[in-house]
């Protein structure tokens, strides 16, 4: 079949969404079809880069490809995002109902600086961090590609695209490393330069600390940064906070965190949640500093956000002082994680399906 002779199809399922191909496997698409591999050029460029999604304003394309796109592949985002404002309005909560009524949350966070993107890799979460309001949803199911990407789309289409450098951060609901190929997937067509053109060091995947998949992220070489969820500085707090622990201890995770660092040449990230009276005494200031000490590294500090029906406290802010004060003289860096979007229940920890008031 050449470019030109596409034929309808009348009656043929609904066709998978232009959001999960990578360029490579739409040019394959293509190439099944005769349709030259270099249109799927083309059509990312235009999707992404000039945010064209009528395929029939795709003018460098044949007639004929134009009015077969869509059965091709969907130009449309699966899911319908609803926003929510925070009372600053610097952070945004968007939820999208996907096709099969399942929901994702995402927010974007602005600073100054920039704009930051927060994504969900997984509707739930099966690892149950005893803080998390994700934990206590239970795993819904994994996010296909398309979802992951749908998210950054959807929060880039509300600022209208105005922040050409944007950072994105798998800390939304879910364990990314618990849906790998997915999350690979979406970070390939994010960072391909026909894509939007993301840079693999604007990206940082979270995880909890699944030790053979931070090994397998590494082979990958996608460059992406890591960040841990430490939150514990012995292994027994940790079997209690993070139950993954009981798998893969502290000196595991950190090991495979100090070649992940080593093999992409990126600081790991170790996040540190603050729950009062838990882990925020001086001792614990003083065995994290010496972890962080142990790689490169730099800590965020992530002071508790309130859960309904979990009985953590948030430490004063005077405490979350002091312990950043005790760290501050032997950690490499040391960070605060300020606070977004508590009004909307899209802070940390807190995307469980939790309404905005
Ligand atoms: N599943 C991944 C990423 C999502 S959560 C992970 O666990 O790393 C992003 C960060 O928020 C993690 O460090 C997580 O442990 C932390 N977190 C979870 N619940 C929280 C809460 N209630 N308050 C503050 N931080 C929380
Ligand atoms: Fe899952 Fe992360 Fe929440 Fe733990 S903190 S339950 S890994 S989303």
């Amino acid at each position: 079949m050449t470019d030109a002779s596409l034929n309808p199809t009348p009656g043929l399922p609904k066709s998978p969404s232009f959001y999960g191909f990578s360029r490579g496997r739409l040019a394959d698409r293509f190439g099944e079809l005769g349709v030259p591999r270099y249109r799927a050029d083309q059509v990312f460029s235009w999707v992404y880069q000039k945010r064209m999604r009528d395929a029939l304003q795709m003018t460098n394309l044949p007639a004929a490809l134009r009015s077969q796109l869509t059965s091709l592949c969907d130009l449309a985002l699966p899911g319908t995002p609803k926003v929510f404002a925070s009372s600053d309005g610097m952070t945004h909560k968007f939820v999208l109902d996907l096709q099969d009524g399942a929901r994702v949350e995402a927010v974007s966070m602005r600073t100054e600086k920039r704009l930051t993107l927060c994504v969900s890799s997984q509707v739930g979460c099966a690892l149950k961090c005893s803080f998390c309001a994700t934990g206590l949803m239970g795993l819904k199911r994994n996010l296909r590609a398309e979802e992951i990407v749908a998210q950054v789309i959807a929060m880039g289409d509300y600022n209208d695209w105005q922040d050409e450098r944007f950072n994105i951060v798998f800390m939304g609901m879910g364990e990314p490393l618990a849906n790998l190929d997915a999350v690979c997937e979406a970070v390939r067509i994010l960072h391909d330069e026909r894509g939007l053109n993301l840079g693999a060091r604007r990206i940082t995947v979270s995880t909890s600390g699944l030790v053979p998949q931070i090994r397998e992220l590494a082979k990958l070489d996608l460059q992406v940064g890591l960040a841990v969820s430490l939150h514990a500085t012995t292994d027994e707090l940790r079997d209690q906070l993070v139950p993954v622990n009981k798998r893969w201890p502290i000196a595991e995770l950190l090991d495979a965190a100090r070649e992940y660092g080593n093999t992409v040449g990126r600081r790991t990230t170790l996040e540190y949640t603050l729950l009062g009276g838990v882990n925020d005494s001086m001792a614990d200031a003083d065995r994290l500093a010496k972890f962080a000490r142990a790689l490169p590294s730099k800590v965020n500090l992530i002071p508790y956000n309130p859960v309904p029906g979990l009985q953590w406290k948030r430490p004063t802010p005077e405490a979350v002082e002091a312990f950043a004060q005790r760290l501050y003289p032997h950690a490499p860096a040391v960070t605060i994680r300020d606070t977004k979007g508590g009004d909307l229940w899209a802070a940390c920890g807190q995307l469980g399906g939790l309404s905005p008031s």
